[in-house]
């Protein structure tokens, strides 16, 4: 394949519980099976489930280096090879500061690197998270997914903070969050 030479950005999108971590090991696992070099890389902050793997809600797992942002991640790549590695993932990537994390995918893609990211596209105030935009920008692909809305089995494309606590950064699962449709979510939030 010609054009595999070019590198390039997935971004994996869209609300919590709708299986991005699952896509973004779907994908990179594809890229294992045909023996190319892929490091996974995933926040410090998602203490969820297990420290050393990424693991989606269904359980399935594959080794991830933790790392504290962005700048992390570039370094770790500086110090190991960089130019042996062909497929980077990111996974959780809203926890890392967004806008370097995209300066950085794009000189990764640039160097013919295939980056593949997974993040949340909204905050529980289903605003952008800040830099997903110009990342959903720079991206050759988007596939935004879409959990079903826990309240009336339609499609869900907002995560829904149970509690009030405030700050866009509360780590949690079902325990804390739930996905929801337009319309639920608008009346889940009328009182707030
Ligand atoms: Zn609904």
């Amino acid at each position: 394949m010609e054009n595999f030479k070019s590198g390039f950005i997935i971004l994996i999108t869209g609300s919590m519980f709708s299986g991005k971590t699952e896509e973004l090991m779907r994908t990179l696992r594809r890229f294992e099976i045909a023996k190319k070099k892929v490091v996974l890389f995933k926040p410090e902050i998602d203490k969820r489930y297990d420290d050393q793997k990424v693991v989606s809600h269904n359980g399935d797992a594959i080794a991830a280096i933790v790392k504290k942002d962005s700048a992390d991640i570039a370094k770790y790549l500086e110090d190991n090879d960089y130019d042996s590695v062909d497929i980077i993932g990111v996974d959780e990537a809203q926890f890392f500061d967004v806008p370097e994390l995209t300066r950085l995918a794009k000189i990764w893609a640039n160097d013919g690197k295939k980056v593949i990211i997974a993040a949340l596209d909204q905050t529980f105030e289903a605003v952008p998270f800040p830099g997903l935009p110009e990342l959903l920008a720079e991206a050759e692909v988007v596939k935004k997914l879409h959990a079903i809305c826990m309240n009336c089995g339609g499609l869900a494309s907002r995560t829904h903070r149970l509690s009030d606590a405030k700050g866009t950064v509360e780590v949690g699962g079902a325990d804390k969050y739930q996905a929801l449709c337009r319309h639920c979510f608008l009346e889940a939030n009328k009182d707030r």
